[in-house]
């Protein structure tokens, strides 16, 4: 496609959780299905200039780009289906905008005038969504705003999305707006009027939604979906349902059926096709129609939260898919392992994979569980925190350094086998200080890792402050520990394994980022390859 970019706007009412990530990422996905060029972009309406510093019982998983943004789960919802990759540019946060607008202020690059949200902070929103659309890279952008329409802080993004319809043009800029049909089961009735009520929240900010997509337990009826046009000022084929589906990965074959695609091409002056997906179709069978099953542990502190490992799940959903097995994962918390229950814990798994993590609650079960598949041969995959912790576990109860520890854990170990880098000793700051994003491995030939990927230089992501202590490399190769990965340029330790055991990797960086349907992650299709075989042999 030649010519301006095209904008979509995704914004949420009556409640949150409604989905409006995978419903862009969908939209995104059949878009791209076209021909298109699309990509997605989040606008999040917190004070925090990215989430890297929330809890992630707080705001799930938070996922890293190749260019070290520390940014929304959603974003990993968007390489997922699109297997395009984001940057810093697709995740905007309010604490980022007003950084911005306040370092210009500084700068005097508005001396003599008052600085206000109408028009610095809109203008300075309306500059980020646009930023995308000029890099001349893609034909659509959507824009999905967090939050819901009627919050306080979602106030200046909507002023910018109405005041960028009157700048883009008619046909230019879209906005869909995403709410929920209640269903009253007692009334046995769906119920429009929170509808109504959202739709007409956002009127009087002044922006009409162009598009409804309605969330439901069950199907709109034509007379109801006429109702929620005529109340709601749209047209009926412009009333979507999204229909709470078995898989996030049936989403975009839902939007088809309800012809999403084709009225946002119609309303953007663009023609529409049949979307070529048959690749994903391909993977969406292959994920529902496993010929065995397999139970991997995933042992973690962030359990109660499916939404903290996010990606490391949608990895295994892939590597799944691709292994033509189901993996079923049984959260395990670390917190309550210990040696008289591990045994119970951890028996009867097929694989077990540690997780990632910060701070010392939680890790002497993490090192427990990773002895525990060392010694039994179960196949054993450790992500950052969760490699830490298996190099720990080496040292102390193969090497019989008793007190290896982390400096993270413990600042004062003799013995610190995972230590701080050298260039993380001066930095005081939290936000965005870690080693972020991607960095370069080379990888030992003959090992599982010179395997498993068919390069022997590979890039993968990180989002950590400790390291593989070199010092004690030489004594934990010698007793059976190998650094089968390492960073071509600092010689920093990527990834450990241990020949004498069927399948035991631990990788500094976390893979499970760059894991899509198109491509799922080599290291996710060989651990769950491994943890087929363990089961059937046992
Ligand atoms: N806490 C560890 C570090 O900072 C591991 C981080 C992680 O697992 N992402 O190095």
């Amino acid at each position: 496609m030649t010519g301006k970019t095209k904008y979509i706007f995704v914004t949420g009412g009556v409640t949150s959780s409604l989905g409006k990530g995978i419903i862009a990422a969908s939209l995104a996905k059949l878009l791209q299905g076209q021909g298109y060029r699309v990509t997605i972009q989040k606008l999040d309406p917190y004070i925090n200039v990215d989430p890297g510093t929330l809890n992630p019982y707080e705001h799930g998983e938070c996922y890293v780009t190749e260019d070290g943004a520390e940014t929304d789960l959603d974003l990993g919802h968007y390489e997922r289906f699109l297997n395009v990759p984001t940057s810093q540019a697709n995740n905007v946060t309010t604490g980022r905008i007003y950084q911005s607008v306040i370092q210009k202020e500084r700068r005097g690059e508005f001396l003599g005038k008052t600085v206000q949200v109408v028009p610095h902070i809109t203008d300075e929103i309306k500059r980020r969504v646009q930023l995308l659309g000029q890099s001349g890279d893609y034909d659509i952008v959507i824009t999905e705003i967090g939050g819901t329409v009627g919050d306080i802080e979602s106030l200046p993004y909507i002023e910018a999305v109405r005041q960028l319809r009157w700048d883009l043009g008619e046909d230019n800029g879209i906005v869909i707006h995403l709410t929920l049909v209640p269903y009253l089961s007692a009334a046995g009735e769906l119920k429009t009027k929170p509808t109504q009520h959202s739709v007409k929240t956002l009127m009087e900010s002044g922006v009409q939604a162009d598009i409804l997509v309605c969330r439901t337990e069950h199907d709109l009826p034509k007379d109801l979906r006429r109702k929620l046009a005529l109340f709601c000022n749209v047209k009926e084929d412009a009333v979507i349902q999204s229909i709470d589906a078995s898989t996030i990965y049936d989403v975009p074959n839902l939007m088809l059926e309800e012809g999403l695609d084709k009225v946002v091409l119609k309303k953007l002056g663009l023609k529409s096709s049949v979307p070529d997906i048959a690749n994903w179709n391909k993977f969406v069978h292959r994920h529902k129609n496993p010929r065995s099953e397999v139970t991997i542990g995933l042992i973690g502190k962030y359990v109660e939260l499916q939404d903290s490992y996010k990606s490391i799940l949608e990895a295994f959903i892939h590597a799944g898919a691709e292994n033509e097995v189901k993996v079923v994962i049984e959260s395990v918390h670390s917190e309550y392992l210990n040696d008289d229950n591990i045994k119970l814990k951890l028996g009867h798994l097929d694989g077990v994979l540690v997780a990632p993590g910060f701070g010392e609650r939680g890790i002497e079960g993490k090192i427990t569980a990773v002895k525990f598949v060392r010694e039994n041969n179960i196949p054993f995959l450790g992500i950052c925190l969760g490699m830490q912790m298996a190099v720990i576990e080496f040292a102390r109860n193969v090497i019989g350094i008793s007190n290896a520890n982390s400096t993270e854990m413990n600042p004062e170990t003799p013995n610190p086998v995972i230590d701080l880098m050298e260039e993380q000793k001066t930095i005081t700051d939290k936000g965005g200080t870690m080693r972020l994003g991607s960095w370069k491995c080379q990888l030992k030939e003959d090992s599982i890792a010179g395997k498993v990927y068919k390069s022997d230089v590979i890039s993968e992501r990180h989002r950590h402050r400790y390291e593989f202590n070199s010092n004690f490399k030489p004594q934990m190769e010698a007793a059976g520990m190998i650094a089968s990965g390492l960073n071509p340029d600092t010689g920093l330790v990527e990834i450990v394994e241990i020949p004498e055991h069927p399948w035991f990797v631990g990788v500094q960086y976390h893979p499970e980022y760059k894991s899509t349907v198109s491509n799922p992650h080599p290291l996710f299709v060989a651990f769950v390859k491994a943890v087929l075989s363990y089961h059937r042999k046992k």
